[in-house]
């Protein structure tokens, strides 16, 4: 597997450092209050278990799957809910944990679908963000990365459902996708 790594972006060591600094920012927004934490599958698996433990704050934890559907029809940009949160968060502070923002079409839809339920606020953790992909407008309050418009892998992030347990994000090779 790391056989098919063209370059290291960020290294273990790194995402830590980056990891310890969203963790003080997060739990000084927090402080005094129980937000619900949301990470959204599968991609942010890692980094949310890695931020919720960096955080020095009461918090309660909860996963959403969503899917974009890409291809031929990528401009119209379909979300959909494929499993919901279980915590009721109307009057609650929400924290999404994302792994990456790119066109920012799935959080405009994890926003607005907080935002339909009554949550008293809404902040976004993404471990990348990647501003030059972006189509709509959707920001987030805390931001590991800025990230270059390449596809990476690694700590969460998949090619065809692989390389998610790589440690580290990097860049796969070209012949990676051409062999495919
Ligand atoms: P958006 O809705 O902002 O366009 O994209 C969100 C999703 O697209 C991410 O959660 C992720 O699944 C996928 N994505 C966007 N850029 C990358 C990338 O560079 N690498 C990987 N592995 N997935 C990406
Ligand atoms: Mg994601
Ligand atoms: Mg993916």
């Amino acid at each position: 597997m790391n056989n098919d790594i063209l370059k290291v972006l960020y290294s273990q060591e790194e995402i830590q450092a980056v990891v310890n600094r969203l963790g003080r920012e997060i739990a000084q927004t927090y402080a005094g209050k129980t937000p619900v934490v949301v990470g959204v599958l599968k991609g942010a698996i890692f980094f949310m278990t890695d931020i919720a433990r960096a955080v020095d704050s009461y918090m309660q934890i909860d996963f959403i799957d969503v899917s974009s559907y890409h291809g031929a029809t990528e401009s119209s940009g379909t979300v959909e809910l494929l499993q919901d949160i279980n915590t009721d968060i109307e009057g609650r502070d929400v924290l999404i944990v994302e792994d990456i923002v790119d066109t920012g079409r799935t959080l405009k839809f994890l926003l607005d679908t907080f935002a339909n339920r009554g949550a008293q606020s809404i902040k976004v953790c993404t471990l990348l963000d990647k501003p030059a992909g972006r189509a709509v407008d959707a920001e987030s309050d805390f931001v590991g990365f800025k990230v270059p418009n390449e596809f990476v892998v690694g700590y969460g992030l998949d090619y065809d459902e692989k390389y998610r347990n790589l440690p580290y994000i990097g860049v796969l090779k070209p012949e990676i996708y051409t062999n495919n």
